[in-house]
């Protein structure tokens, strides 16, 4: 393939395919192997080296759509995290983490860094005064994600990037819910970015996975533990996510299209006291979110007046799925208070401003007008 520089849609369609060199047929070939010959050959192929000719694509599609040099596909988001956060912190180093972090992501740290003798503080807020206040002589990683959960705050990845880079401290970042058809936080001055590619990249709920992409420099170090941990993801899904991935520009876009329209329609309704969206004039850090994302993403939040029965209301629903996860080509909604946030306690959720009436919504390409009409028809079936 001719190397220019392609435009996004291009990259998901068509970077690091495989060519049929044997029949051409139009889409990459599925590389199954597990026994590749090593005589005269450079590299040593085996699917727990990360490296057969399916996950080498996939790993390149991922890293040119973040402007990154190399990258590395994982058999889940937390595969990847776990891998990358390990590669950076060793016994004595010390990590600042964003407070406001996806549950398994927070149960990693807390559960296991000790017992690795590692030392870790979580951020008071999301500036990034906060994450500066938190380093110290031996920290190690600075760790973000953004837009976060479930109230889509945001942080200054610029900001972050340039705190790492003045205390020789490495940084990653968590772009599942943006992806980098929304931001690239490496362009930003982020190290390392990391990805659920069961969200997003998967995009139709039926793929569980991870992605991680930085310098070769970060992706090598992160190779050397990842290889031993074995967290690599089989090439039939590897073959399944790169399917997925041509579509991830059109997908994001026609999905955060159809999410500003309906968090301002809700944002109108009178049956809802706050919406959440990063793309609101009235959301505060929607300066910010004009600067570094392109569009606002597809996940927003809303409360439901006191007057109106949640479980109810997402009973009613029709068309949306009231189920787990997120991201996918349909929509769903769920309450943080029943799901990722239920281990905290009630005035821990308030403190954090989950109330029992939050919805997170996780927006699909559906016609708008069904999802409005799936809404307003829940919402008059759940007053009190
Ligand atoms: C789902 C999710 C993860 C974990 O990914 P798995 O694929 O479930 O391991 C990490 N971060 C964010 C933001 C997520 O939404």
């Amino acid at each position: 393939m001719l190397k220019q520089n392609f435009g996004t849609n291009t990259i998901c369609t068509h970077t690091g395919a495989i060519e049929d060199a044997t029949f051409g047929g139009a889409v990459s070939p599925l590389y199954v192997s597990t026994s590749y010959e090593f005589l005269d050959q450079d590299v040593k192929r085996y699917p727990r080296y990360f490296n057969t000719p399916n996950q080498e694509g996939l790993a390149q599609k991922i890293a040119t759509l973040e402007g990154a040099e190399a990258g590395l596909i994982f058999s889940s988001g937390m595969a990847a995290i776990s891998a990358v956060m390990l590669s950076c912190l060793k016994s004595g180093d010390h990590a600042v983490v964003q407070n406001d972090i996806y549950g398994g992501t927070r149960n990693f740290i807390e559960s296991h860094f000790k017992s690795y003798g590692i030392q870790y503080s979580f951020t008071k807020d999301l500036s990034a005064q906060a994450f500066e206040d938190c380093v110290q002589n031996n920290t190690k990683l600075i760790y973000i994600e953004t837009p976060s959960n479930p109230l889509l705050k945001l942080v200054d990845i610029f900001a972050i990037g340039k705190l790492g880079k003045t205390h020789g401290i490495t940084t990653a970042i968590d772009n599942t819910f943006a992806t980098p058809i929304v931001q690239k936080p490496i362009t930003l001055g982020v190290d390392i970015v990391i990805h659920s590619a069961t969200k997003y990249f998967g995009g139709h709920s039926d793929i569980t996975a991870g992605a991680v992409a930085s310098s070769q420099h970060h992706i090598d170090q992160i190779w050397n533990l990842a290889k031993d941990f074995g967290g690599n993801l089989s090439d039939f899904t590897v073959w399944l996510l790169e399917r997925s991935m041509k579509t991830l520009a059109i997908r994001i876009k026609a999905q955060q299209k159809n999410a500003i329209k309906l968090a301002k329609f809700l944002s109108k309704h009178k049956a809802v006291k706050q919406v959440y969206y990063p793309g609101l004039k009235s959301h505060d850090t929607h300066e910010l979110a004009k600067v570094q994302m392109k569009g606002y993403g597809a996940m927003l939040s809303f409360e439901l007046l006191k007057s109106y029965d949640t479980e109810k209301f997402l009973k009613a629903l029709t068309l949306i799925k009231p189920s787990m996860s997120l991201a996918g080509v349909e929509s769903t909604m769920i309450l943080p208070s029943k799901t990722s946030h239920a281990l905290l306690s009630e005035n821990d959720r308030k403190a954090q401003g989950i109330t029992n009436q939050l919805i997170r919504f996780s927006v699909g390409i559906e016609s708008k007008k069904d999802l409005i009409y799936d809404i307003e028809n829940a919402i008059s079936l759940s007053k009190q």
